[in-house]
């Protein structure tokens, strides 16, 4: 800002230049670009800035006393600094020890904060995370050209991702969508009115396809994708099954069962991931205390039947 010299706002429309007393054409579509001097971390550049910025620099021309050249001790050249009078610029740390204290104070906020004091500093890096973190959001890249960076790893100390970013990104990857599966399950309203429930009997049924399992907890058993047929299991040609499903105060309720890795590969993947399933739970005790080696599961488990993909709304189609 200190090296900033007279004529440094350029004003466009459609990409044309407009000059002199064009003013009437930057009602709306006028761009304000800032050329800025050769400084510490890149080469001379232009950027486009806020329209305020423009018609604040233009009042401050028009009003500034005619000053001598002076030199850049950036560039060696003699040049027509923006901010001087009375033949001198403006001082090295005059914006940050006097100007922003100044504008806090008349706008009633602190000089300094958690992170130390307000500075041009951090103001750069919040209009980069501003930046980055917009609707519609710059590029790594196009900041690294706003900030006038050479290299993309110091814009990146700048463009800090907010929580809300985070969030967006991550709904928008879609991850908890792909890693939940829905199923069926059966309630069993007699149990639960007849007060069987509150005595530790089964009245919630996951229907697996091929057989239904009335652990209470079934989201937590690590079998339950490929279910090694405890003593929770009740095969759908039992007779115990049959009678359930008869029942007329039945409820079919949709359950949402978030999947690990493993689990969504022996989905998606086909037998190779189903069969690392089942070995790497070989050993793992079932919520009935045996393991699948001492169940003696068959090596080819039937995988949990998949309703729907997402998570729907509870279906209360009671039978
Ligand atoms: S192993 Fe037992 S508790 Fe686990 S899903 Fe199968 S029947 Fe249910």
């Amino acid at each position: 800002m200190a090296r900033l010299r007279v004529g440094c706002i350029r004003w466009q429309n459609h990409g044309n230049d407009i000059h002199g007393d064009d003013n009437h054409v930057l009602a709306q579509d006028a761009v304000c670009l800032l050329d800025v001097p050769t400084h510490k971390t890149g080469i001379a550049f232009t950027k486009p800035v806020d329209p305020l910025m423009g018609e604040a620099i233009e009042a401050w021309q028009k009003t500034r006393p005619t000053q001598p050249k002076m030199l850049d001790r950036k560039t060696g050249e003699r040049v027509d600094l923006l901010f001087a009078i009375r033949a001198r610029r403006v001082a090295k740390h005059y914006i940050n020890n006097a100007i922003i204290p100044t504008l806090c104070r008349k706008s009633g906020v602190p000089t300094s904060d958690v992170r130390g004091n307000i500075t041009s500093h951090r103001a750069r890096s919040t209009i980069a995370s501003q930046l980055y973190n917009a609707k519609e959001p710059m590029t790594l890249f196009e900041l690294q050209a706003w900030l006038g960076h050479a290299s993309p790893e110091t814009t990146q100390h700048y463009a800090k991702i907010t929580p809300n970013t985070l969030t967006r990104a991550y709904k928008d990857a879609g991850y908890f969508e792909r890693n939940v599966r829905t199923i069926e399950v059966l309630l069993d309203r007699d149990a639960v009115t007849a007060g069987e429930a509150a005595f530790g009997e089964p009245w919630q049924y996951y229907d697996m396809g091929h057989g239904l399992c009335s652990y209470t907890f079934f989201e937590q058993c690590p079998h339950r994708m490929a279910c090694a047929k405890c003593d929770f299991y009740i095969p759908k040609n039992s007779s115990k099954a049959q009678l359930l499903e008869a029942k007329a105060n039945l409820q079919r309720m949709l359950a949402a069962i978030p999947l690990t890795d493993d689990e969504r590969a022996a989905v998606d993947d086909g037998q190779a991931a189903l069969d690392h399933l089942l070995s790497r739970l070989a050993d793992v005790p079932t919520p009935a205390g045996p393991t699948p080696h001492q169940i003696g599961v068959p090596a080819t488990a039937t995988l949990l039947p998949i309703v729907d993909v997402r998570p729907g709304p509870p279906r209360d189609a009671g039978r």
